[in-house]
């Protein structure tokens, strides 16, 4: 046993941590994980716990797809590691300490499903071609009473006001200062526009780290929720005919640490690497976005108007666009701008969503595309000689054109692997037969307390 590990079992157990929850995402953008008591982590560490196979193609609702060649049987084992220097001691459980994990095969090596691996590969990619991307998520959710049933939005008053964190005094207060102890940066928190919807902004951080603290993030609102009887949906829809939640995905990227998204000659500051990594984003939205947005849900959520990403264009600030540009200025300071994914949720997978961000936008820098003029109205509300015009098109928006989309894009569908990319179709699919049985509402219903 390492000392650092040593140090950190008893470190744990004088604080009185009695588990260690070791988490991952599944490919339904599911958290799933395993808890050990502190005596437990240094063989966790070195061998893994146990997890089954097929927990790459359970689908939304728990059910084993057979879909996958690879994962055909309920047989075998594979290990999950903690990452043994992530382990934050829960602010909000205060029993509990919380690790992200990695899934290995039973012989140690490398698990071509392990999402964490993928993300891995893409950062490593990026650095060997001397770029480095940060990422930050914003995260929508609603809140319900606990006891509620149904959802009953916990607030009403003016969107935007105050009257909406006051609401929920107690919950507000105990989250920002769990999340403080758990080492998440908090950018801003509000009361948002949907009933009973807030919005926590993340900082940014490398992308390994921005994944991470997206799961530990929902840990610790689901935890402060529970407190103060209160219970959080990040589901992409809560209720059909309102506002979705987005979980927008903010990147930039830099050279030698100066942002190429500003300081530059190009439109709205853009350098020409800054230009030519939107414009790989855009060449590859719609096989994108069958990962950052990939549920039935988030088919439900992305639609005109909702700003929620339903064309695929850029704008800078334009928050109807897929791509909304975060121009710099010398009033923000060095190092802000960044480019915001709209088409983006809980039921992405983090690191699955950042992965094939990152090799789209590596891939538009390494290609030296330029992106078309940007937009800065809604093309929604134009006609469709308008848009035509303009070469605006609406995303995919059924399971099988997100599903063509990644399929037809090989330099996306690598970021997965074919084993991954396979089981996450298999998935996919499985979702959208359980999906094609049901309404509109049923569907949302079916996906409100997943994440
Ligand atoms: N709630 C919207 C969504 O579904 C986003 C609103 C905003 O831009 O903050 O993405
Ligand atoms: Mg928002």
């Amino acid at each position: 046993m390492s000392k650092d590990v040593r140090a950190t079992v008893a470190e744990l157990a004088d604080q009185g941590v009695v588990g260690i929850t070791v988490a991952w995402a599944d490919n339904n953008g599911i958290t799933r994980s395993r808890t050990v008591p502190p005596r437990g982590l240094p063989s966790a560490v070195r061998t893994g716990i146990g997890v089954t196979p097929p927990c790459a193609v359970f689908d939304s609702h728990d059910a084993i797809t057979f879909g996958h060649k690879g994962l055909g049987t309920p047989s075998g084992d594979v290990r999950l590691v903690p990452e043994a220097d992530r382990i934050v001691r829960l602010s909000g459980q205060s029993g509990f300490a919380w690790a992200p994990g990695r899934l290995v095969a039973a012989d140690g090596s490398d698990w071509p499903y392990d999402p964490r691996g993928v993300l891995e590969r893409q950062v490593a990619r990026a650095a060997a071609a001397g770029l480095t991307v940060r990422a930050g998520y914003e995260i929508e959710f609603q809140l319900t009473a606990a006891d509620a049933g149904e959802f009953r939005p916990v607030h009403d008053g003016p969107s935007y006001g105050p009257l909406r964190t006051l609401a929920v005094d107690g919950f507000a207060e105990q989250l920002l200062r769990d999340l403080d102890h758990n080492g998440i940066g908090v950018h801003q928190f509000h009361g948002e526009y949907g009933p009973g919807q807030f919005e926590l902004s993340i900082t940014a951080q490398d992308p390994l780290t921005a994944a991470d603290q997206q799961l530990l993030a929902r840990q610790t609102i689901h935890a402060a929720a529970r407190t103060h009887g209160l219970r959080a949906s990040f589901a992409p829809l809560v209720e059909t005919g309102t506002v979705g939640n987005g979980w927008h995905l903010h990147t930039s990227i830099s050279r030698d640490e100066v942002n190429l998204l500003e300081g530059g000659s190009g439109p709205h500051g853009l350098t020409d690497d800054g230009a030519a990594y939107l414009a790989g984003l855009l060449r590859d939205l719609p096989a994108v976005l069958a990962v950052t947005a990939p549920s039935v849900a988030s088919l439900l959520r992305r639609r005109p108007g909702f700003w929620s990403g339903a064309y695929g264009f850029w704008g800078p600030e334009n928050r109807e666009a897929a791509l909304r540009l975060v121009p710099g200025s010398p009033f923000l300071g060095a190092g802000r701008a960044n480019v915001e994914l709209k088409p983006s949720d809980a039921s992405a997978n983090p690191y699955l969503a950042l992965a094939v961000v990152i090799a789209a936008g590596i891939a538009g820098v390494e290609d030296r595309l330029t992106p078309p003029d940007p937009v800065q109205q809604d093309p929604g509300t134009w006609t469709d000689a308008e848009r035509a015009a303009a070469g605006i098109r609406l995303l995919p928006s059924t399971v099988d054109e997100q599903l063509a989309a990644l399929a037809g894009n090989a330099r996306i569908s690598a970021v997965l692997g074919a084993e991954l990319a396979d089981a996450f179709r298999a998935v996919r699919e499985s979702d959208a037969a359980w999906a094609a049985q049901r309404s509109p509402d049923e569907v949302v219903a079916g996906h409100r307390w997943l994440y």
